[in-house]
């Protein structure tokens, strides 16, 4: 079993698959990073999809039962489908984005193995299904936790 510096218990990892992101938010920063706003094409620093299942079959021998995959966007990855069904049986699969690309892709994820999607964005939206002008909330994404801020900018 892997502990922390705190003497915990390691039962999940959190795997960024990319620096890039399609969305280009006020709050998220890429100092040291370059552009994280594009391209779109997969970019050579990145791990491989055969290094990150090798990665979850490591862990799992010291029982990491969890995987959470983020960015960036995730979802910029054309390999996800694949990485997700390489993770072993034993770990619970999650995915943090900003849901873009959710239609068209949700049920090919599903059917890989994801079991659980967190959406997060940070916008203020309508209620359409009432037309209510309620503004709705939602969390921001993870991958403003790991960056300072930058001014926004067109695409
Ligand atoms: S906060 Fe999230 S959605 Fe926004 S630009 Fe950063 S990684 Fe993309």
């Amino acid at each position: 079993m892997l502990e922390d510096a705190h003497g915990r218990a390691v039962s999940g990892v959190r795997i960024s698959l990319t620096d890039r992101c399609n969305f280009n938010c006020v709050y998220c920063h890429n100092e040291g990073l370059g552009d994280t706003r594009g391209p779109l094409d997969p970019q050579d620093e990145e791990m491989e999809a055969a290094d990150v299942i090798r990665f979850l079959e490591v862990v799992e021998e010291y029982d990491v039962r969890k995987v959470k995959f983020t960015g960036g966007e995730p979802m910029l990855r054309s390999d996800l489908e694949a990485i997700i069904a390489g993770v072993p049986d034993s770990m619970e699969v999650s995915m943090t984005t900003n849901g873009t690309y959710l239609p068209g892709r949700a049920a090919d994820l599903k059917t890989a193995g994801l079991q659980r999607v967190n959406i997060s964005r940070t916008r203020w939206t309508v209620r359409r299904s009432t037309g209510s002008p309620s503004p709705v909330r939602t969390s921001r994404c993870s991958g403003a936790s790991r960056r300072p801020s930058r001014p926004a900018s067109p695409r």
